[in-house]
């Protein structure tokens, strides 16, 4: 009889890739997937410490489970990602009905880890060595991972992948948590890289998007050769079946013109470039350790409108960081009004113990005050999206078909000959409109009819509509 396993996955592109890794793994060994609780006979949480709201609802998920735990002592509960690493044997303290505890950098352990505790070996902790544990050759093996591992299934499609480059980080932002929960920053050797991108190509995979903390500061030396990201999407290039290539998240100081011109030059590249300003205050980037000035954000994103004027380029920011006044939030608020990024993600600062930010500045912002600053920030970013999204109006543009949209899940309507699809451009807009569900995989020309901040909604270019409706065939 196959065992089952539940996996729950929270928390950032490093996450999705792990529980597929994880999946991949367990399948080896015999394990199908549940759909739910009831049917699995392992249940697993990969979990985020991001923010703290991330983790009390892992905790609050692990609450439920008490009860059921007690009804079927036989079912194997485990935590794994960050908050596995940062919280430790507080999981046990907080939930001593859980089994399991790993860390990011352990996942391979899994299997084996499982097999311990059904021979009764109680509970089992697998995590990395801390940032000041030891030799750093030895921290940074305690951190490896274990990507090879392919599972089209658990991909949200097949034709997508994530590929993970680089783990770990060395910016050490004082308010973030990821350098101490995934380790070193370590730049995968490029040979593995390549070997796994054709692994995927093989699969019917056609877009790649290459992930790391800081995915442009890449870099991998052997035998007196370096290899940057730019080598990397060249090489990538190369492979036949992968039709576009997208990478985040990127670091503003390492936004080189090598890299730019890779973009600009390599026609599977995507020109969408995710790089994080968090703030637009000197003062406040340099408390957060950022490692550059406003003005250097700014010289950045000038290089590059410059060198690829259609790039859409998106940002993170955190508002209500430590001693954060109205003058500095103002700041933000013009360094957005002024780049018209494509969109922002914005967050209201968590403080998080361990990183430094904890120690040295006390989160002083009223919660009512970052709550403002959030939605005031929201609404600017919101009306520049739309803005931005005008102009894709009785434009065409070419898209990679993803699945049934929302909606048709939702309302149960993702069967049937003609369903609502969506779908991505090559810079990542999402786009949402009517088609046979055979074109799910296919890159396909898609005419814009309406707009809405974060959505275009279009309708398949055939004969009717595209080249004899009058609309311009230019391509976004
Ligand atoms: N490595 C990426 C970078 O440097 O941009 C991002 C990694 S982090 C998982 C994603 C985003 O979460 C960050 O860009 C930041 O805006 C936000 N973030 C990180 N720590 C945070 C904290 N303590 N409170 C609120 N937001 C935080
Ligand atoms: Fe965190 Fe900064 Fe590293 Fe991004 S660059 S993961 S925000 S420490």
């Amino acid at each position: 009889m196959p065992k089952h396993l539940y996996i729950e996955t929270v928390g950032c592109q490093m996450n999705v890739l792990d529980s597929e890794m994880v999946v991949a793994d367990l399948r080896k060994r015999g394990y199908e997937l549940a759909r739910d609780l009831a049917a699995a006979d392992v249940i697993l949480f990969n979990t985020c410490s991001v923010r703290e709201q991330a983790e009390n609802k892992t905790y609050s998920a692990l609450g439920r489970l008490r009860s059921f735990k007690k009804q079927h002592p036989e079912k194997i509960i485990g935590v794994m990602g960050c908050m596995a690493q940062k919280d430790q044997q507080l999981v046990f303290n907080r939930a001593p009905y859980v089994d399991l505890v790993v860390g990011p950098g352990q996942l391979a352990r899994i299997p084996d880890l499982i097999d311990e505790v059904t021979a009764g070996k109680g509970q089992q902790m697998a995590v990395s060595m801390g940032r000041k544990d030891g030799p750093i050759a030895e921290i940074k093996r305690s951190h490896e991972t274990f990507d090879p591992l392919r599972d089209p299934t658990m991909r949200p499609t097949p034709f997508q992948a994530y590929l993970r480059i680089q783990i770990g980080c060395d910016k050490f932002c004082t308010y973030c948590i990821v350098p101490m929960t995934r380790g070193p920053e370590q730049g995968r050797p490029p040979e593995q890289i390549l070997a796994e991108a054709r692994v995927l190509a093989d699969q019917g995979c056609k877009e790649i998007t290459l992930i790391g903390q800081t995915v442009n500061s890449y870099k991998h030396t052997s035998g007196g050769k370096t290899t940057r990201l730019s080598d990397l999407l060249h090489a990538l290039h190369e492979i036949d079946g992968i039709q576009r290539l997208k990478f985040v998240t990127n670091f503003p100081k390492d936004m080189t013109d090598d890299l730019l011109v890779a973009v600009r030059d390599l026609p599977k590249c995507s020109s969408y470039l995710h790089v994080p300003a968090q703030s637009g205050s000197n003062d406040v980037l340099a408390r957060m350790k950022r490692g550059y000035t406003v003005e250097d954000y700014r010289e950045m994103f000038g290089r590059i409108k410059a060198t690829i004027p259609a790039a859409a380029v998106t940002s993170d920011f955190i508002v209500g960081f430590s001693g954060e006044t109205d003058d500095d939030f103002q700041k933000t608020y013009d360094l957005v009004a002024e780049c018209r990024f494509k969109n922002s993600f914005i967050f209201k600062y968590s403080e998080r113990p361990g990183t430094k930010g904890a120690e040295l500045y006390a989160d002083d912002i009223p919660f009512e005050v970052k709550n403002r600053r959030n939605n005031d920030l929201l609404e600017l970013q919101n009306r520049i999206s739309e803005q931005d999204s005008q102009r894709f109006l009785g434009q065409r543009v070419e898209v990679l078909v993803e699945g049934a949209s929302d909606r048709a899940k939702t309302r149960g309507e993702d069967a049937g000959d003609i369903i609502q699809l969506t779908g991505r451009t090559n810079d990542d807009r999402i786009v949402v409109f009517d088609g046979n569900p055979r074109l799910i995989g296919e890159i396909i020309p898609i005419a814009i009819y309406d707009v809405s901040p974060h959505t275009l909604f279009g309708a398949v270019v055939t004969q009717e509509v595209g080249c004899d409706s009058g609309l311009p065939l230019q391509i976004a």
